[in-house]
């Protein structure tokens, strides 16, 4: 691996020369957090080549790329010189400079997911438009930009009140609740304001939260991971169990929404589908990843084809894997820093020597250069002969008596 300034170098995937492996494409991703990372594994077993552009020199994907560009996803040239290095160009974070991957694709450059795909994404109230003009069952939203707007709205969908930015949101950052009319002006002020996008959500009150893992090819045809439960845990996904504990009709239902939701959007790839089972079984939408996601880590170890594996196949137009699962069970279980600096180190560390010694737990740790309270360190991923076991397994390596979701 090297770090590399941004001279041109010859795209080394496009050349007539005898493929050699699975493909001399060069793949180019945007961004190197942990998903970056995670592509970056799956590639390196393949021999596919990675070429990596994130600002931070010591990213987690840096260590096992091909080739590390150090620099921003969001600037214009810096996008446009990195293209110019790659066969394919993908993302494993919506929040990059569209625009610019727009007018990439009006030159020839091969992105995957399309811009457009993105552009619609990136905006989580375009985002909502787009589906419920496509049909897909949601939450009702409604665009905000002024007080009076926002009230108008928490008369038609009563408190609590979701409101959430358009724009670079992950984690539950961006998102905020209003518990009646007088909150909504601190609860528009922690949010920066109506300047830079806002929306609300009528309140979910939920059963359970799905995802659905859909892989679709460079000809269009789609593929569907089995479908799983998140939990969260302040906004943020904590554990994921699959396959999800709902009947064989809600997972059908939640597979044909994520699907037609995804055959709405252009481009190939691994897509995450989050969604909401209510009380009255309906599967509604709550956001769309153009790219591997968290609800998917557990494919490493679960599944025939890893997410990771399956994107790379998806962009290359290499045949999509099996997505089916080859253990029983799994349980995938966040490690979140817990405090800052080196005090939160060792609390995970202790976490990860516990796992070591349980049957069927995998260890990743993303290797990030700051420990921060609250941000996704690694995961534990626990595959097991059954749900009973692997929750049972996972209540032993948090070290507590009865596995309750709540107290994760
Ligand atoms: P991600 O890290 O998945 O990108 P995000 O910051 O984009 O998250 P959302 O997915 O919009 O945030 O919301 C985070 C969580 O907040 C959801 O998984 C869910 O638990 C809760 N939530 C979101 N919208 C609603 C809603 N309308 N009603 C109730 N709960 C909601
Ligand atoms: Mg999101
Ligand atoms: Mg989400």
């Amino acid at each position: 691996r090297a770090s590399a300034s941004m001279q041109p170098v010859p795209p080394e995937g496009q050349n007539d020369l005898p493929v050699h492996g699975v493909t001399n494409t060069v793949v180019g991703v945007l961004g190197g957090g942990q998903l970056g990372k995670m592509l970056c594994q799956a590639a390196s077993q393949m021999g596919v080549k990675m070429v990596i552009l994130d600002p931070l020199e010591n990213c987690p994907a840096s260590s096992l790329c091909h080739e590390h560009v150090v620099g921003s996803f969001n600037d214009g040239d810096t996008v446009s010189g990195f293209a110019k290095r790659c066969g394919v160009l993908t993302v494993e974070i919506e929040h990059v400079d569209a625009v610019t991957l727009a007018k990439l694709e009006k030159q020839g450059i091969d992105c995957e997911p399309k811009a457009s795909t993105i552009m619609i994404i990136q905006d989580k109230y375009r985002q909502k438009t787009h589906f419920s003009n496509f049909g897909i069952p949601l939450p009702d939203f409604m665009e905000v930009d002024t007080l009076s707007s926002i009230e108008k709205a928490g008369e038609m969908f009563g408190y609590p009140l979701m409101v959430k930015s358009k724009r670079l949101a992950y984690d539950g950052r961006g998102n905020a609740v209003a518990h009646d009319e007088k909150e909504l002006s601190s609860v528009v002020a922690s949010l920066g304001g109506f300047e830079h996008g806002l929306y609300v959500e009528r309140w979910t009150s939920f059963v359970k939260e799905l995802s659905v893992i859909v892989a679709r090819s460079r000809d269009g045809s789609t593929i569907c991971y089995p479908v799983v439960e998140t939990i969260h845990k302040d906004n943020i996904c904590h554990v994921v169990e699959a396959p999800a504990e709902v009947p064989d009709k809600i997972k059908k239902l939640a597979t044909n929404v994520a699907e037609k939701a995804i055959k709405s959007l252009e481009g190939a790839g691994v897509f995450a589908v989050e969604l909401f089972l209510t009380q009255d079984d309906q599967v509604l939408l709550n956001e769309v990843a153009p790219r591997p996601h968290n609800s998917g880590h557990h494919t490493i170890e679960a599944c025939y084809t890893s997410q990771y594996e399956q994107h790379l196949r998806a962009i290359l137009g290499l045949p999509l894997g099996d997505p089916s699962m080859k253990a029983p069970a799994a349980i995938m279980y966040n490690i979140l820093g817990e405090d800052e600096g080196e005090a939160g180190f060792t609390l995970a560390h202790q976490l990860i020597e516990r796992a070591l010694g349980i049957p069927g737990a995998s260890v990743h740790w993303y290797a990030k250069p700051e420990m921060r309270k609250q941000r996704k360190m690694g995961h534990i991923t626990i595959v097991g002969p059954s749900k009973f076991s692997v929750k049972a397994r996972l209540d032993k390596l948090l070290q507590r008596d009865v596995y309750d979701p709540e107290k994760v």
